[in-house]
Formats: C-alpha cells, structure tokens, sequence
C-alpha cells in the first residue's frame, strides 16, 4: 500500500577552525604543504607526549555556541572515541561525549514559501581532525599534516523535512560561521563537510523510521540532490515491502546515487570514556560575556539593517548580506557613491555575474568598492551612459583600472553636446523614412528603434535622455 510519507532529515556538519596552530600542539593548520612536515610527537601520538589544549579553540566554540543561539556548558571535558584506522595515528580521537561546550540551539531559516522555521541544534563539541590517506598505484600512504587540526562538530536535531530545507539550513550556518571568522568554511579544501541522517515515516507516525547516513557530499547543491535521492530510495523500499538498512552510504556525484560503504556504527562501539590527559574545563560568565561583546553583527541582523537604512527589498538584502565580505563591499561601494539603489543594483547585477562567469570569489576580484562607486557617481554625473558603464566595469573587473582611467584612456566620455546629438538625430531620420512613417501612423515603438540608431551611430556615447528629447522634438517638427 502506498501511503504519504514525512522526510526527516539531520545533519552533522564539520567546521575546521581558523586557528593558527593545531588544537593539542603548536603545529600549524595550514591546508596543504609537504606531506608530514606539520606534526610533531603530540600529533602523531608518539608515546610519552602529552596533549595541551589550544585556547583559541575553546573560545571559537563558544563564539559558534553563541552565534547560533546555544547555552554554554559551564563545566565540561573531552572524552576518547576509541577507533582504529591508519589516518588516527593515536587509535583513538580526542573528542567530547557527554558534556559539549554548546547545547540547544538553533539557526533560523527563511523556505521557499517565506516562512520562518528554526532548526534546532542539538550540541556544538571541539574535536581534533584525523589525516588524509593519499591512494596511489604504488600503494596507499598517510599524510598526518591534517591530524589534530582543530573542528567544531554541529549536529542539528531531527528538525529538517525537505533536502531544500537541508541546503538552506547549510547556507545559513556558513554565513554564520564566517561572519564570525572562527572558519573559512573552504568545501572544496574539507574545511567543512557535511554527513547527513535521513528517514521517512507515514505521515503522523510519531516514531522514526530507520535512517541510513549519506556522507562525501562536496558541496551544498550536493546534500541537496543526495538526500532527494535517499529519500525516493526509502520511500520505493517501504512501498515495495523492502527493509531500509541502518548504514553509511557514499554519494557518488558521477552517477548521482548512493552507495553502500558501511553499516552504521553504534556508539558503544567507540567505547567513550573521558581523556585522562586533559583536565575539566571551566568556563566562566565572565569569558563568555567577552566573547559575547566582540561578535559582530550577524547576518539576520545586517539584513534587517540594510531594508531600513539603504531601502532595500528583502531578497537584495539577503543576497547581500549573505556573505560577509560582500556586504562589506556593498556598504563602502554605497559610502562613495551615495546611491544604494544603484550601488544595490550593480553589485547584484553586472558584479554578480562576473563573478559567477568567472568562479571568483569576492575576496578575489580586482574592482574595489571604491572604483565601483566612482563608476556609479561618472553614471549620475552623466559624464558615461549606462551602457558604456557596463563596459567599463568588464574592464575593471579584468584588469582592476580605475574607471576615470579606462573613461580617459578609450575616450569613452558620454557627448552631452546639443549641436552633435541633433546632427546625428537628422541623419539617422533621413536614413529612415520607413520608422518616421510609422511613428506618423501612431505605432510608437519605432521610437526605440531610433534611439538605437542614434547610440549607434554616436558609438554609445550619446546621452540617451538628451537623445529620446531631441529626436522627438526632431520628429514633432516633421
Ligand atoms: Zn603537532
């Protein structure tokens, strides 16, 4: 019998922090470098070296704890999660069991129907990252350079009910993140995976169905289309009469299906007990509240900021206020030109695009807000037309010159010279008798296609305003 099903969907996100150094050593956490050359006896676990926990960790944690609505754990430890795999030179991961340094929380997201939901958070704990196996034909190597890098680990409660809501979700809590800097939140560098949970159940069953785990998932689009895949899969199961295993399966982007890896661990198979290398921690009002005082203003918040103070409609402002760096743009863009509509515009528009043609991100473009608001206030002052404006941005954005530059060195000025735009209005109705006739016989948009012969004819630099006025008063007169 085929019934109605609800989606239930966790996720469990990793960040890696944007700490200097390793979480337990002083090693650095740079990405990459030469394979082994970021460890030291603590990191390898080499016997006799003790683990000393980085500060900067804990207080990132709690940034992230705060940001997203959690209370801090006052008292708290880290525990051992006991596995052995080559890439956990240790055989065991320091992590946190019972006492995370964040609990209940929650993130807000706006779904495709404009509502506000909330998604629970269920516990924000510190871990150390495990290195990279680096498969070759000539065997199967590891690299430890990675291997105590510093994560936090974000587990959301079983609130999600759509892979949309899923991306969503995701898009929110990276925003986050990097608006208060404890992670780059890189997808394409691992510093932040996804492992999501997924179940169905008849539609007011209160009891969980049973859930398989979909890992390996390389960007946001991707959780999205694995987790609509899993849940078609469950749901063709149920209906078939089939079981749904309690596993771990691989997205394989190529095929785009999942794949069996493994079936799902339990907890007690980790054996937890706490570090006995590492004493309780404590954390006082006191360094919360300094934490609390240095974040900065968060997204939601800039959103609703940026409606009032620039005028904005909701989706511009969310756009822009969707990733910090750009919305930091947008604000020194609006201060030079003092336009926010048309700074708005551009940065949505032609900047945007470019970006997303290119695969750049905004930290990496050339055009500065600066440049972008001198090339706004050369629009206002009818110094270039807009058309010519989108021009000189490409050639911004490629090289990085200044607009009055690009303006000055192709001789790009707008001509606001009455006496040239008339010449060109009377040559360009005399080459076309067959508009005038039309526009004499009421069909008024031949008027459009004048005032494109007469950009044309002037190279683009005609002032459009003046050119639409003297060519009807040209016409009037006819
Ligand atoms: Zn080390």
């Amino acid at each position: 019998m085929n019934c109605e099903y609800e989606t239930i969907i966790g996720l469990e996100v990793h960040a890696e922090l944007s700490t200097k150094t390793k979480i337990y050593c002083g090693c650095t956490t740079e990405f990459g470098g030469e394979v082994n050359t970021h460890c030291c006896p603590v990191c390898l676990g080499l016997p006799g070296s003790l683990p000393k926990l980085n500060k900067k960790v804990v207080e990132y944690a709690i940034a992230a704890g705060l940001a997203t609505n959690c209370s801090i754990t006052k008292v708290t430890n880290t525990a051992r999660k006991n596995y052995f795999y080559p890439d956990c030179p240790k055989n065991y991961q320091i992590t946190q069991d019972e006492f995370p340094i964040c609990r209940e929380g929650y993130i807000e997201i706006e779904t495709s129907d404009g509502k506000i939901k909330k998604i629970g958070i269920e516990r924000i704990h510190i871990e150390e990252d495990a290195g990279k196996l680096i498969h070759a034909p000539s065997g199967t190597y590891v690299d430890y350079n990675r291997t105590g890098v510093p994560l936090i680990e974000i587990v959301t409660k079983p609130d999600i009910r759509t892979p949309e809501e899923a991306r969503l979700y995701l898009e929110k809590l990276k925003s986050i993140l990097q608006y208060i800097e404890v992670s780059d939140c890189k997808m394409e560098e691992g510093s932040l995976r996804c492992d999501a949970n997924i179940s169905i159940r008849p539609k007011g069953q209160e009891e969980f169905g049973v859930k398989s785990e979909v890992k390996n998932m390389n960007s946001f689009k991707a959780v999205e289309k694995a987790l609509d895949y899993e849940r078609l899969r469950h749901i063709e199961l149920e209906n078939k009469g089939g079981r749904i295993a309690q596993e771990t399966r691989r997205w394989d982007e190529t095929t785009s299906s999942t794949i069996t890896m493994r079936s799902k661990e339990k907890a007690h198979d980790y054996r937890y007990f706490p570090e006995p290398d590492l004493v309780t921690l404590s954390i006082d009002d006191e360094w919360i509240d300094k934490i609390k005082s240095a974040l900065p203003e968060m997204p939601d918040a800039k959103k609703e900021r940026f409606k009032k103070e620039y005028s904005l409609l909701e989706y511009d402002a969310a756009i822009l206020t969707s990733n910090k760096m750009l919305s930091i743009f947008y604000e020194k863009c609006v201060g030079e030109c003092k336009d926010p509509k048309a700074a708005s515009n551009w940065v949505m528009g032609e900047m945007l695009r470019l970006m997303n043609e290119s695969q750049k991100d905004i930290k990496d473009i050339l055009v500065t807000p600066k440049d972008l608001g001198e090339l706004i206030k050369l629009i206002i002052s009818g110094t270039i037309s807009g058309t010519i404006a989108k021009k000189v941005f490409a050639e911004m954005f490629e090289t990085g010159k200044s607009p009055n530059a690009i303006v000055k060195e192709k001789g790009l000025v707008q001509n606001n010279d009455e006496d040239f735009i008339k010449d060109v209005v009377i040559k360009v109705l005399s080459e076309n008798p067959q508009s005038v006739a039309d526009i004499k016989n009421g069909k008024d948009r031949a008027i459009g296609f004048l005032v494109g012969q007469v950009m044309k004819a002037s190279k683009g630099k005609a002032n459009p305003s003046m050119a639409n006025k003297i060519l009807k008063d040209e016409l009037s007169k006819m």
